[in-house]
């Protein structure tokens, strides 16, 4: 019977107790997690410094991977975008986007969306279930095979993709630790990027764990009343208190926050729009990313005009606040911000 838990789902004590129980040395946990996170192996047969019977005991009790990719579409721009299937049938989807010496990838960490925002497509689909860190992990690491047969290596992980990651704490959390650990893939604190709505007691949580990833929060409104109507969280979690928790996260010298703005058409792109955002984060190291809404059937919102998004940006830099037009890539298949969303079947 080959085993049906990932044992990347495992935690680091888990696997631990599990060799133990088995006699194993004690180097051979440094080993398989060399193994898991560090090389590029398709079996536990494949871990070839391993003993023979060790690698069969592996393959009866667990599972190497936790998904399989099913599709794969690759946009002009270069884009790609992944379309994994769990064991359970769910589907995530990951998108690789390269921008000359980058090479980032946007994860998913939940099938589908609690958080209902208006403008995503995701939270219009509503929730399915919380990712497992080993799904999260496994994601980076089959794309990154991928990467590697096209010699070239992830550069960024950004934590943007279908779900909110806070509101998956714990399995974020462990597979966040992997990916920056010298133990698992060895990522810098500096390219792994984390999104959030602003789920408050979550962030404040964060704050103790001592890692110091990026920070990213979806503002995409300065005011609470056009906030909240955008984002429902937001009648939860008030704009002031969600600000409030920012500054109380510890930001490294020279660090920014990064600030995420959907520009819908004639809704959150007015001087007075401008003028809330300046007084929101006064005194606040952080960069605005100005994201042009990405429409899609039903979508009750409509793309800005490129004018309407530069006045916005223009409007903002005046002021001081160091604004970027950040234009989604993919589009031409469905990989943009906001577009993913899970599906039945295959
Ligand atoms: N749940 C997290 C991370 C995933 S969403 C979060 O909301 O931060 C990643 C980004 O895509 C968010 O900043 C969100 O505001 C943006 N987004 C969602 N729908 C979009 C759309 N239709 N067009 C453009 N950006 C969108
Ligand atoms: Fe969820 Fe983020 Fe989409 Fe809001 S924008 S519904 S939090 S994925």
């Amino acid at each position: 019977m080959r085993g049906a838990r990932s044992i990347k789902d495992l935690s680091r004590e888990e696997l631990a107790r599990w060799l133990a129980e088995r006699g194993e040395p004690r180097y051979r946990l440094d080993q398989l997690e060399g193994w898991l996170y560090r090389q590029d192996v398709a079996g536990f047969h494949e871990m070839t410094n391993l003993p023979k019977v060790f690698r069969e005991a592996l393959e009866e009790a667990f599972l190497l991977f936790s998904l399989e990719e099913v599709a794969r579409e690759e946009a002009p721009d270069g884009t790609i975008k992944f379309l994994f299937a769990a064991r359970d049938g769910e589907r995530v989807e990951s998108v690789l986007i390269p921008d000359r010496d980058r090479l980032t990838l946007c994860v998913s960490t939940q099938v589908g969306c609690r958080m209902g925002c208006r403008f995503c497509l995701t939270g219009r689909q509503g929730f399915r279930r919380n990712l497992t860190r080993g799904e999260i992990l496994d994601q980076v690491l089959l794309v990154r095979r991928e990467a590697r047969s096209r010699e070239r290596e992830i550069t960024n992980v950004v934590f943007m993709g279908m779900g909110e990651p806070l509101d998956n704490y714990r399995e974020s959390l462990a597979a966040l630790r992997i990916l920056v650990s010298d133990r698992g893939m060895g990522f810098s604190h500096r390219k792994v990027t984390l999104s959030t709505v602003g789920l408050i007691p979550q962030m404040r949580r964060l704050v103790q764990e001592g890692l110091d990833l990026t920070l990213a929060l979806s503002l995409n409104a300065a005011d609470n009343e056009t906030r909240s109507f955008l984002m429902p969280i937001n009648r939860k979690y008030p704009l002031e208190e969600v600000m409030a928790a920012l500054r109380a996260y510890p930001l490294p010298p020279r660090k920014r926050f990064t600030l995420e703005y959907v520009v819908l058409k004639g809704v959150n792109h007015s001087p007075r729009d401008a003028r809330h955002l300046v007084r929101l984060v006064e005194g606040l190291r952080v960069k605005v990313n100005l994201i042009p809404f990405n429409p899609f059937p039903g979508a009750e919102f409509e793309r800005p005009s490129e004018r309407e998004v530069l006045d916005f940006q223009a409007w903002l830099r005046a002021r001081g606040i160091s604004t970027f037009i950040r234009q989604s890539r993919g589009q031409e298949i469905s990989a943009a911000c906001g577009l993913l969303r899970w599906r039945e079947g295959a």
